[in-house]
């Protein structure tokens, strides 16, 4: 439920925005990816996926990972976030977005009434990269049946993908956010919404009104 006016403008401008402003994914190929380990997920628990998380080792980036971020919030939740990877502070705290674009993130799930407590945040990689590099599909590949599992045990009414690396490995895209964001896709049946980075929009605060428009639509879809 979007919030009240007078609560939405203060979100509006936290977020540094004018108040006045009236296909399915790529099929998962673990054994592509290199995997010691590829025990699918499907069909795991949420006790038993986050277990399988933690011990995973299907790629390089476990041996440098200080733990692996598995998603946080609710899990039955409408709303499902899903960003790139972790970054250091993710990887230290085992949580994701908690740096300055996890607070970017929270500003515009208040915008939109929804709270990290009312959402379940995850992303493509449970584990970070080094230097904080893109992910190489390989990796994106080893670590899709978690995300596609907790899709599944989620159930959400709408996926925001945030960011070209979570839009183009969900919508198996190469297209630039900029022509994903604005409209509806479809991923196994859910409506997703794409739309910039929290860690972009804190670079280009110009773009946050283009971000508005994206979770509006979501909202709508969420709802429909
Ligand atoms: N950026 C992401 O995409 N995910 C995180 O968890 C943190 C920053």
């Amino acid at each position: 439920m979007i919030h009240p006016e007078h609560q939405r403008r203060a979100y509006l401008q936290a977020m540094g925005i004018d108040v006045w402003l009236p296909h399915d994914a790529a099929d998962v190929d673990t054994a592509g990816a290199g995997c010691a380990d590829v025990e699918p997920a499907e069909s795991l628990d949420w006790p038993e996926l986050r277990e399988r998380v933690a011990a995973c080792a299907r790629c390089e980036l476990s041996k440098s990972r200080t733990q692996t971020v598995f998603g946080v919030g609710n899990p039955a939740a409408d709303w499902m976030i899903i960003g790139e990877a972790p970054g250091a502070d993710e990887d230290r705290r085992g949580e994701p977005f908690v740096g300055r674009a996890g607070q970017m993130l929270n500003e515009m799930l208040r915008a939109i009434g929804q709270s990290r407590e009312s959402v379940f945040i995850a992303n493509i990689l449970k584990c970070r990269p080094p230097n904080n590099r893109d992910p190489q599909p390989a990796e994106a590949a080893a670590c899709r049946d978690y995300l596609r599992q907790q899709i599944a045990l989620v159930k959400p009414n709408i996926i925001l993908a945030v960011g070209k690396i979570a839009a183009q490995n969900l919508l198996g895209s190469d297209e630039p956010v900029g022509r994903m964001r604005g409209r509806q896709h479809d991923l196994d049946g859910i409506p997703l919404v794409v739309t910039y980075h929290p860690a972009y929009l804190l670079r280009s605060p110009s773009q946050k009104r283009k971000s508005w428009s994206d979770l509006c639509l979501a909202s709508r879809l969420a709802t429909a």
